[in-house]
């Protein structure tokens, strides 16, 4: 199973968007990060295992710095 990544700010946090009459748009993704606020086609998907050599390689050079 692959994580879904937001094109925008590249957090996990896309949902199935769903429109004003509640249908759901299963081709359409929003971002449930409130400062993003991203929807749209486009997600990232990611293996699960990808996703957490990003984050440590990110904490790795926040702790060299
Ligand atoms: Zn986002």
């Amino acid at each position: 199973m692959k994580i879904r990544l937001c094109p925008k700010c590249k957090k996990p946090t896309l949902r199935n968007a769903t429109n004003v009459s509640g249908w759901l748009a299963p081709s359409m993704y929003e971002c449930s990060d409130n400062e993003c606020g991203y929807v749209g086609y486009i997600n990232i998907e990611v293996d699960p295992e990808d996703f957490k050599l990003d984050e440590e390689d990110k904490s790795n050079k926040e702790a060299k710095e």
